[in-house]
């Protein structure tokens, strides 16, 4: 990954470590030292193309997914034509989601009413988790 070399040592072997508005952060794993990128560049791995067309599919926006993720929403718009996604429209089901840490995603699940009249999804999202949850009526 040379687009993630460490600004220190300048070693390229580096693991990601979480997200920050909107930039990838890594570690370097020779010096530990923490950097992060400014755009995720022309080279977004795949990891980035399932978690964008999971949202999509989802009913998040365009500019939604470039702000969770630090994708453009062109690049995203463009995976989503390449692979000929379409959502199905979302007329009963009202999704919302949120970004947790691991004590706030346990703290959620000790509330039984969370859980109920709803379908979530939860996935990993760098060093926190995304809870994608349907709302089986809308709130009022
Ligand atoms: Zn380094």
């Amino acid at each position: 990954m040379s687009a993630s070399a460490c600004p220190k040592c300048h070693a390229t072997e580096a693991t990601k470590s979480g997200i920050i508005a909107g930039r990838q952060r890594f570690k370097c794993k020779s010096c530990g030292y923490h950097f992060t990128v400014d755009k995720i560049g022309r080279e977004v791995d795949s990891y980035y193309v399932i978690k964008a067309l999971q949202l999509y599919i989802e009913g998040v926006s365009y500019r939604e997914i470039e702000r969770l993720l630090g994708v453009s929403h062109v690049s995203v718009m463009n995976w989503v034509k390449k692979y000929g996604l379409k959502a199905p429209r979302q007329t009963d089901y009202h999704p919302t989601y949120k970004i947790l840490n691991h004590r706030e995603l346990a703290e959620f699940f000790q509330q039984p009413e969370n859980l109920k009249s709803a379908g979530m999804v939860i996935t990993e999202l760098g060093d926190k988790f995304m809870m994608i949850r349907w709302e089986r009526f809308r709130p009022s």
